[in-house]
């Protein structure tokens, strides 16, 4: 009897044990793939079973049910929780870099997914649906067009990636993980870009450090990079809500933006940071060191459309501040 007069036809045990462990393996090893991906060991032993599990559920439910039904559905069963350990890895991951291609090969993956689970249903319901010569066809076709998307999917993860990585550290401040000058202009001007009628008033903050000079003369280099450390946690802990730009400007000056807030509030927030570094010592290997902070502020008015201005009116209230005494807050009016 011919496949065609058959209309159905299942692989014997051996065959189907190894074609559906082959199957397996793929699966298996894109689990493992995507592990290294995100930094994880692949887990082999787990990979073996589920491998060897796939290939015995379909030798040994096709030899106990010769016409093949249940070993299908349960092959297919067996994929299906391979596939569900994909998917979690794919999405489960410590890797906080938001991939658009991650998205496009779950989504594909899970449309196999659920494929794998409807097969095993009809496997047992209407076994002459899964292997009907018009249903080979379309499996072929899904399976073609799906592989072509999980493909270009894993490829394009990487490059993105890499893309991102590049764009993180070329706006990242290595001592202390702020954004360094790059990233605030780039942060703010996506503020000061927002349509006018959007455009509520900002507060911007310049702190410096003051007498950062005389703590790497006296305590060392290392000594000041701790203290740099210390003071950007202490601002990311202070300008904390999610719109808040905190970076570093340079050196021992940081420039905090704040968008939506009025000036008052932002003056507020400033003296309240800088009494909290006067009161807080920072910590040198245990030992306590008094530092202070001088703050100028200013406020980006609607109507203004780059940071510079502000800046700049920021800089000269800090320069003010510093003059009076440092150790204290100043604000840089707008110009009329
Ligand atoms: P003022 O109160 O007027 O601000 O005095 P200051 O000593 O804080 O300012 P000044 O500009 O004279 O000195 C800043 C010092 O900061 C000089 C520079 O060597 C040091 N510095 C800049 N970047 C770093 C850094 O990444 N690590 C360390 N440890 N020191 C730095
Ligand atoms: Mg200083
Ligand atoms: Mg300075």
């Amino acid at each position: 009897m011919t496949f065609l007069d058959q209309r159905v036809t299942f692989l014997p045990p051996g065959m189907g044990a190894v074609v559906y462990g082959i199957f397996a393996t793929s699966l298996a090893l894109l689990w493992s793939g995507l592990r290294s991906f995100d930094g994880y060991r692949p887990i082999w032993r787990v990979q073996i079973v589920c491998v060897a599990g796939t290939a015995a559920t379909y030798a040994g439910l096709s030899l106990v049910w010769p016409d093949g039904r249940f070993a299908m559905a349960g092959m297919f069963l067996c994929l299906s929780a391979v596939m569900v350990q994909v998917l979690r890895t794919l999405f489960t991951t410590r890797d906080r870099t938001r991939l658009v291609s991650r998205y496009l090969v779950g989504t594909a993956l899970s449309v196999f997914l659920l494929l794998f689970l409807a097969t095993s249903v009809i496997a047992v319901a209407a076994p002459e649906r899964v292997l009907g010569v018009d249903n080979v066809s379309y499996s072929l076709v899904a399976d073609q067009a799906l592989s072509v998307l999980i493909y270009i999917g894993l490829l394009a993860m990487a490059g993105e990636r890499a893309h991102s990585q590049v764009e993180r550290l070329a706006l990242t401040d290595p001592l202390t993980g702020l954004v360094n000058r790059r990233g605030i202009g780039i942060l703010a001007e996506r503020l000061t870009r927002l349509p006018a009628s959007l455009h509520r008033t900002a507060a911007v903050l310049v702190c410096d450090i003051d007498r950062f000079k005389a703590i790497n003369d006296t305590h060392g280099h290392e000594a000041g990079d701790a203290v740099l450390r210390q003071f950007a946690t202490r601002l990311s802990g202070t300008f904390r809500r999610r719109t808040d730009i905190v970076g570093r400007w340079g050196g021992e000056e940081f420039l905090i933006v704040l968008p939506d807030t009025p000036l008052a509030e932002a003056l507020r927030l400033a003296e309240r940071f800088r009494r909290s570094v006067e009161e807080t010592p920072f910590d040198l290997d245990g030992r306590p060191l008094d530092v202070t902070v001088s703050i100028g502020a200013t406020a980006i008015p609607a109507g203004e459309d780059r940071l510079d201005p502000a800046v700049r009116r920021a800089d000269a209230a800090l320069y003010e501040a510093k003059s009076e005494g440092r150790n204290r807050v100043r604000l840089g009016a707008p110009e009329a």
